[in-house]
């Protein structure tokens, strides 16, 4: 019996876990694949355009009879019930924002992999999701900002007279925040950028951007490449060095975020009425509290002439190329706990232990 690998259709994204061209890329080609009705229509890949060997099937035969079922976002408690014994259930559990999650996943029959739990190794860097979603987070971040923003990104020499080229202030230089500005340097625009991992300054500046030193970060090299919370005494530097800065810039793109705690908050309430009429400030970090005390999480709103807006959820809003790459990231680890076309979970193995939230 071959494995079947079932796709279902998100309840509230525009994204598909798996695409037809993940399909046709595959290494898994013993799998059937079964794609939910219209799981893909709203990324832009219609029910036809899954081709044979794929096979459309209702929602209920795919939870009831699938060996792995694959999703963005796990479905709704109502229906684990439904999810067929000893299946594996694929998805982003983000059980570092949502404690109650394993206890819900606790006394089901199904095992669960967490895509937002993958270790962000080297060999895992192709089943990363945050990477790919941040990344095009970052993107969308700085269009949007660009769209909004009043003034030109690059400098401009017209016979109308000259326009100097806008400012960028990028805060945290992860993954989103690297991606910000690399899109900015390539719009024209003038970039700085503040972390507080020290491995961030050269990659910052390899993008041509200047790096924003503030002494005396806390930078653990365990923390598998994340930050690590920072003393008050340090932030409160940080919001001195990032208000005199955000005064003289254009557009703030706000990444800063610390796995699994409440957003730093980077940009006073205070700093707001001082920055440049027309300025705009997009909060990536708005879901975990945001980097600007005034952001409003899933909303734009304008202070003195500032538009903040809060969102972070951008990369739903390129549901295709976002589906494409998360279908990808999702089929390299499908091809790393697979032999011979069946399912091998080794407990052992680094990926399988850090994911597997539900065994
Ligand atoms: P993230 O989304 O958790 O945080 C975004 C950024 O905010 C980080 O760079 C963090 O250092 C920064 N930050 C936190 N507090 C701050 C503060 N007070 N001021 C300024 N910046 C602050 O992180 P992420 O983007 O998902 O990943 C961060 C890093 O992890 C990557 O840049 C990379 O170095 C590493 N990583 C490694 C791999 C891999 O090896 N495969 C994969 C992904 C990420």
């Amino acid at each position: 019996m071959s494995l079947i690998i079932g796709v279902l259709k998100e309840k509230d994204d525009k994204r598909v876990a798996i695409t037809p061209d993940n399909i046709k890329r595959s290494k898994l080609k013993e799998a059937q694949w079964w794609i939910e009705n219209g799981a893909g229509e709203e990324s832009g890949f219609a029910d036809q355009v899954y081709v044979s060997p794929t096979l459309i099937k209702s929602r209920q035969e795919i939870l009831q009879q699938a060996d792995i079922v694959v999703s963005v976002f796990p479905p709704p408690e109502s229906e684990f019930g439904s999810i067929r014994k000893d299946s594996l259930l694929i998805s982003q559990f983000r059980p570092y924002q949502d404690e109650t999650i394993q206890a819900k996943l606790a006394n089901q029959s199904f095992r669960a992999i967490s895509m937002d739990m993958i270790p962000r190794t080297t060999l895992a860097q192709a089943m990363d999701v945050l990477s790919s979603m941040a990344s095009i987070a970052g993107y969308k971040a700085v269009i949007l900002a660009a769209q909004q923003l009043p003034r030109y990104f690059p400098m401009m020499i017209t016979s109308a007279g000259s326009i100097r080229p806008a400012k960028v202030l990028v805060i945290g230089a992860g993954v989103a925040g690297l991606q910000a500005i690399a899109t900015s340097r390539k719009l024209g625009a003038i970039v700085e950028a503040f972390d507080v991992r020290s491995a961030a300054k050269e990659e910052v500046q390899s993008l041509g951007a200047k790096f924003v030193e503030v002494e005396g970060a806390k930078d653990d090299k365990g923390a598998g490449g994340y930050a690590v919370q920072q003393s008050e005494e340090f932030l409160a530097r940080q919001r001195a060095e990032v208000q005199a800065r955000a005064t003289k810039s254009d557009v703030i793109i706000c990444t800063a975020q610390v796995r699994g705690r409440k957003a730093p908050v980077l940009i006073e309430a205070a700093t707001i009425p001082q920055m440049k009429h027309g300025s705009v400030i997009v909060d990536l970090a708005a879901s975990t509290g945001g980097n600007c005390a005034l952001t409003e999480n899933g909303k734009t709103i304008v202070v003195n002439g500032v538009t903040i807006i809060g969102d972070s959820r951008l990369e739903m809003d390129m549901p295709e190329d976002a589906s494409q790459m998360y279908g990808n990231n999702v089929l390299n680890l499908l091809t790393h706990i697979t032999k011979d076309g069946a399912l091998n979970l080794r407990m052992e193995d680094e990926i399988v232990k850090g994911s597997l939230i539900k065994a």
